[in-house]
């Protein structure tokens, strides 16, 4: 069994995912957004809180907020970046958008070490996270599926009651609406969502009350 602890950080207010095994300890990073100093300090505390040893660091998309703590974390856990391999300009990218938004420079993330597809799966322990791709918001969102547990790890594909925004680069909203309804709405009424923002929530709740579908 796993338990997933969110870590809400930066100015856009960013989750980063802990998912860790309860009997091993060992953690997935998804999404790491510490931007400041106090920010890194508080993932290293919380990782040594509750007695982590982070084992993988995987992006769900490369837009700057989900990003911003790669550099902290490769450097001092010595973790293996994953992602979409069509989310590589966009990770390339994010040092200068961030400085389009007038923003303090952040640490450009070191490049992925490899790339994760649509239909592999990433393991944690006992674990199984079935990789589903959900283009629209970002050209190679992937979205981590944990069917033995019915949750899912969806980036800023899904949110309570909204969807992700797609008038960023590369984004594209029929491509958007397409994913969640072929990949995300299939799953399980009880599937609870981890969304990059705000709070959790069911498929089925945003089969139900989610104004954009
Ligand atoms: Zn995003
Ligand atoms: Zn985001």
């Amino acid at each position: 069994m796993t338990t997933v602890h969110t870590l809400t950080q930066n100015p856009v207010q960013e989750n980063t995912y802990l998912v860790y095994d309860n009997d091993t300890k060992e953690a997935i990073i998804f999404d790491p957004g510490a931007f400041t100093p106090a920010e890194e300090k508080e993932l290293t505390a919380t990782i040594d809180r509750l007695g982590l040893r982070p084992v993988k660091l995987i992006n769900t998309h490369c837009h700057f907020d989900h990003v911003f703590g790669n550099a902290y974390v490769v450097g001092k856990y010595g973790l293996q970046l994953g992602i979409h391999p069509l989310e590589q300009p966009i990770l390339e990218s994010a040092p200068m958008i961030v400085q389009a938004y007038g923003m303090p420079p952040m640490t450009p993330s070191p490049a992925p070490d490899y790339f994760i597809h649509e239909g592999e799966t990433v393991t944690l322990g006992s674990a199984t996270f079935e990789v589903l791709f959900c283009p629209g918001h970002s050209p190679g969102s992937i979205c981590f599926y944990n069917r033995q547990e019915d949750y899912i790890i969806a980036g800023d594909v899904l949110f309570r009651r909204s969807i992700g925004r797609t008038d960023l680069p590369m984004g594209d909203h029929d491509t958007l609406i397409g994913s969640i309804l072929t990949k995300l709405m299939p799953l399980p009424d009880d599937t609870v969502v981890y969304p990059g923002h705000g709070p959790t929530t069911t498929i089925g709740e945003e089969r139900r009350e989610n104004p954009f579908l």
